[in-house]
């Protein structure tokens, strides 16, 4: 498959949600329709390789307007019940894996409130009326984590509207580059680590005042947690926290019957790359260092925090599942 005709598959793969936006219930069905179809997922090897075309976006940017758009698993994802009757809040959940976990829970049989910040309200439409599309309950709640106030209010909007809270995915984040640690400001280091840390800190405290044996929390950390890129060191210092956080509150509720675990992925397409999250030297060369030679695609990582969640895995706790292309493990 030649470059041009990888980025028209994904771009078509990306058209069938957006039309499903705009055009209500019919092409919800043919957005199921693709879901229910999606047989073939598909070949790795046709996927976007460096050099990748350098157009940013202003933050926090839209999956929607990447070139080439980032495949979430929209026509690939196929469920097999491993998640049903459960009710999952995702922070992030409009794009990039966060979307690509809210498509997989979904076809796992899961109910799913999404939370996004208000200029990405295009892109959570989308990611709406895909989890309608498999008939599962889908609960937008626009917003800002980097309070607790707010924290607190989602996760009583979420539980009240899915009725009941079995599954917290921790996924929102800030990364901006700057090339150096004179050019961090207070601002930026604060906003970073309020997005980052505090916030699946506050989050988990309300989630877990309502959830019961069974429940888990799943967070993102990175490789940037064990290796980090000197442009993104405050940035690095967060997803190291997460890390350790979740071996840490794993210990906790291990008795209570509730598990914590997380991801760890690579480099990865999403909009964070695109909207201040690299360099456009980076940008060009996304995923060049791994062994894979490339970056990951998001459809590639929803299996990881599906199995976070798994009922399935339940001597699993504590645990970091990476995704890195070949570039190993965070500590
Ligand atoms: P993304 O841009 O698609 O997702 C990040 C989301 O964070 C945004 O969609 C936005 O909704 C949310 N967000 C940011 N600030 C917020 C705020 N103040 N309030 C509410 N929401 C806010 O990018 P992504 O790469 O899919 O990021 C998801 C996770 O993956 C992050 O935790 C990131 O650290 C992690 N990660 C990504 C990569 C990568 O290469 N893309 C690598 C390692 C880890
Ligand atoms: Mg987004």
């Amino acid at each position: 498959m030649t470059d041009t005709s990888r980025r028209t598959f994904l771009a078509g793969a990306a058209l069938t949600a957006g039309a499903a936006v705009t055009a209500g219930t019919a092409s919800r069905a043919a957005a199921q329709s693709a879901g229910a179809t999606a047989t073939t997922p598909p070949d790795p090897a046709t996927y976007p390789k460096p050099p990748y075309p350098t157009d940013m976006q202003p933050w926090p940017g839209l999956a929607s307007k990447m070139n080439p758009r980032p495949d979430h698993g929209e026509t690939s994802y196929k469920g097999s019940g491993r998640l049903a009757g459960k009710r999952a809040l995702i922070t992030g959940g409009d794009s990039g894996i966060g979307r690509a976990a809210a498509i997989a829970y979904a076809r796992e049989g899961a109910d799913v409130a999404i939370n996004y910040l208000p200029q990405e309200e295009p892109d959570a439409r989308e990611v709406i009326a895909l989890i309608e599309a498999e008939g599962r309950k889908a609960v937008a709640i626009p917003g800002d984590l980097r309070t607790e106030e707010f924290c607190r209010s989602l996760v009583e909007q979420a539980a009240t509207q899915l009725g009941g809270l079995d599954i917290l995915v921790n996924n929102a984040a800030l990364q901006q580059t700057r090339p150096s640690i004179a050019e961090i400001s207070s601002e930026l280091f604060d906003d970073t680590m309020k997005t980052n840390v505090y916030a699946p800190f506050w989050l988990s405290k309300a989630a877990l005042e309502r959830m019961g044996k069974g429940a888990v929390i799943v967070n993102t950390s990175s490789e940037q947690a064990g290796n980090p890129s000197a442009e993104i060191m405050h940035y690095a210092m967060t997803r190291a926290a997460v890390l350790n956080f979740t071996k840490g509150l794993a210990k906790e509720l291990a008795p209570r019957g509730i598990r914590v675990n997380a991801v760890a992925p690579g480099p990865f397409w999403t909009p964070l790359q695109v909207a201040g999250g690299a360099t456009v030297e980076k940008l060009r060369e996304f995923g060049a260092d791994s062994p894979m030679g490339r970056a990951g695609q998001p459809a590639e990582i929803a299996g990881l925090y599906v199995a976070a969640a798994d009922p399935l895995l339940s001597y699993s706790t504590g645990q970091i599942f990476g995704s890195t292309g070949g570039n190993g493990q965070p500590a």
